[in-house]
């Protein structure tokens, strides 16, 4: 809960000010959180299960719970005749239930159907396949300052690459170098954090099955290593239903020796990996699919690339790529597989297309140095699965609605969310708000008698051994109609999370304006509300939020940026058109010009000009913090200097581009472009997952 007591807004009749804060977005505490770490077979098996099933209000489909106000009428025997009246929508269900199943906590599980009647469910182990890029990139080497314990060496083709570097007569400098700073390659910090892991599995999980899939040219599936691998090549890699035929007749034998007997194997193998030639990361992935799926759902795929997947079906360089991982993913989470994926800085991959892959199973994208690859590891290996095809259903009050919600409508007080696989630290964020005056005249609702109101989420899910439960949580929260109350006792940490949540969800979306505006307003009202900051506790926990929020807005800033000099460029080059086709000169400097206008338009709009900046704190301003200022004037300045300097950084972005495009030696910069780009939608997805 954003705080300790849910915020009732009080409704003053006439009050027109009232009708215009309604336009205007409410900024308060009435934020929760919804987590799903006590769904892990710890917790799980702490919990008493249900013997019946739950009773449902006939009405608002709300489920009986300990707070449930309930009366006796009838009691014959074991079997207890109640009438209860529904803490939700205040329905009076007459109910049957056995003495005893009365839920007597908070949270209540309930089997719906257990794993031996699913004869479909598999019984094996899960298991974690890694998918390791192989291409030529991965011999980029890297430096790295201080003492690095990289056990592999440098192959003689790296040392050779590495002379390359040396001047001349400078050999005795470098070496005396190489005492302080290591060099070491993509491929040799990859293999040192694969090998970390499996000794640590070796000795943590050991009865986990580790697979191991390799691309380049072409794609070479060992699976526990120990088979002899299969190789597919050349056209074999854009035959989609071969791979998967040839792999699902053997996937059952590679993938079922435990780590503990394979580990030396695996690591074996991973030495002698040789890295040349282009990224066949589609095949390599649908192979690694077929693998995980001979495991029971709760496994991975570890994706680890440095580029942009260029050969074989999926290559990101055709159209229909895009689709193909939207498919690939969603057959990964139907069967319970997550799929995450660490890139390495250096080089672009789209992210973007990626990303949605990894998304739809709810893994992690991440962006690491080479030298950090074994932290991302060891973060999503333990990052386990605790439930898969998961469904959330959120109960309020019928005096309440969800706010800033797509897919209900707004009068709604039930949300439904199909979430798919969760895993401990899997986080969902929601706001909610009373009621306009109107539905709750209609509805018969007077607030002032609400002294608490209940709030119900009901988890459906399918637990590691194949069992379909449903967890019932409910909880009474006291109201009160005085907002600083409410701020008193706020939770910064819940509201941090669905700032950074929404904040991100907005972004992905494209909607970069509305991102900023959102993150801005709700991030002033956070760290300059002296209620929610009357506590050395908040202040502190704002402080460090302080430098995630930022983090997370030059993402967006500069994705922004990105956008209006795409849409630029596409205007630029229906211009040219144009212009070719009415057969005057092209002139460049002519275009040139135009550019930067259109940019400084552009970047007005988008970027907070102080302008902008005095609208948004007069809408707080009216929000009843009338007293409250917002924004000095020293503040004001600074941000029309960031302005000027974005606008300008941008136009001789854009001239050097376009003269890249011009002479046709664009590879570079767009190279490194997309891999910025990448960087700043990794920072996206990190925040929408909230695990921070
Ligand atoms: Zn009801």
């Amino acid at each position: 809960m954003g705080s300790g007591k849910a915020f009732l807004k009080e409704i003053q009749a006439g009050d027109n000010e009232m009708n215009i804060n309604q336009l205007q977005e409410e900024l308060d505490t009435n934020i929760f959180t919804v987590s799903f770490s006590s769904l892990g077979e710890k917790d799980r098996q702490n919990q008493v299960v249900h013997q019946g099933d739950p009773l449902y209000c006939q009405n608002c489909k709300g489920i009986l719970n300990k707070f449930s106000n309930l009366s006796l009428f009838n009691n014959s025997g074991s079997c207890l005749q109640l009438s209860w009246n529904c803490e939700f929508c205040t329905h009076l269900n007459e109910i049957q239930i056995q003495d005893g199943d009365i839920p007597e906590k908070e949270e209540a599980l309930y089997l719906i159907q257990s794993h031996f009647q699913q004869q479909s469910q598999k019984q094996e182990k899960n298991s974690i396949t890694f998918c390791i890029d192989t291409s030529g990139s991965m011999s980029t080497t890297t430096e790295i300052k201080g003492k690095v314990s990289i056990k592999t060496g440098l192959t003689n083709k790296e040392q050779e690459m590495l002379k390359q570097f040396i001047q001349p007569g400078t050999e005795a400098h470098y070496l005396k170098k190489q005492k302080q700073i290591s060099y070491v390659s993509r491929k040799q910090c990859l293999l040192s954090a694969i090998e970390q892991q499996i000794k640590k599995l070796q000795q943590q999980n050991p009865e986990k099955v580790v697979g191991l899939v390799t691309f380049n040219n072409e794609v070479v599936v060992y699976g526990d290593g120990s088979q002899q691998p299969i190789k597919f090549q050349e056209q074999e890699l854009y035959q989609e239903v071969q791979i998967k035929t040839v792999l699902s007749r053997c996937a059952n034998q590679m993938m079922q020796n435990p780590i503990s007997k394979q580990a030396d194997n695996i690591i074996n193998i991973c030495e002698q990996l040789q890295d040349n030639g282009q990224t066949a990361l589609g095949p390599a992935l649908i192979s690694a699919l077929e693998l995980a799926k001979v495991g029971k759902p709760g496994s991975m795929i570890i994706i680890c690339t440095d580029g942009l997947a260029n050969l074989g079906i999926g290559a990101l360089d055709s159209e229909s790529s895009k689709r193909f991982y939207q498919e690939l993913g969603k057959m990964a989470a139907e069967k319970g597989i997550i799929i995450s994926l660490v890139t390495i800085k250096g080089e672009g991959c789209k992210i973007d297309t990626l990303g949605e892959l990894v998304e739809r199973t709810n893994g992690i994208v991440t962006r690491v140095n080479p030298e950090k690859i074994g932290e991302d590891f060891a973060n999503i290996i333990n990052d386990v699965v605790v439930g898969t095809q998961v469904e959330l259903k959120v109960i309020l009050h019928k005096a309440l609605k969800f706010r800033r919600e797509d897919l209900i409508k707004a009068e709604n007080n039930t949300l439904k969310k199909y979430i798919g696989n969760v895993t401990k630290s899997t986080l969902q964020t929601f706001e909610y708000e009373l009621k306009s005056e109107q539905e709750l005249k209609k509805e018969n609702i007077d607030i002032k008698k609400l002294k608490q109101i209940p709030f119900q989420i009901r988890i459906t899910y399918t637990n590691l051994k194949g069992d379909r439960m449903m967890k019932v949580v409910t909880k009474l929260v006291q109201t009160t109609q005085n907002k600083v109350e409410a701020e008193k006792s706020a939770q910064v940490e819940v509201i941090h999370k669905r700032l950074a949540q929404k904040t991100a969800q907005i972004a992905k979306k494209g909607n970069y304006e509305e991102a900023q505006t959102y993150n801005q307003n709700w991030n002033q009202y956070l760290q300059k509300n002296p209620h929610i900051n009357n506590n050395q506790i908040n202040q502190q926990k704002n402080l460090i939020y302080q430098k995630h929020n930022e983090k997370l807005s030059t993402a967006i800033k500069n994705q922004e940026v990105r956008k209006q000099k795409s849409m630029c460029f596409s205007e630029i080059e229906q211009k040219g058109n144009s212009l070719k086709q009415n057969s005057e000169p092209f002139n460049s400097k002519e275009i040139n010009n135009e550019n930067s206008e259109s940019i400084l338009f552009g970047n007005s709009q988008s970027i907070n000009t102080p302008l902008n900046k005095e609208k948004n704190s007069k809408r707080i301003d009216q929000n009843e913090y009338k007293q409250q200022k917002f924004d000095t004037p020293g503040s004001q300045s600074s941000s029309k200097i960031e302005f000027k300097k974005i606008s300008s950084n941008t136009i001789s972005t854009i001239d050097s581009n376009f003269i890249n495009r011009k002479t046709n030696s664009s590879q570079d910069s767009s190279s490194s472009n997309q891999s910025d780009e990448d960087q700043d939608q990794a920072t996206l997805y990190f925040y929408d997952k909230g695990q921070f």
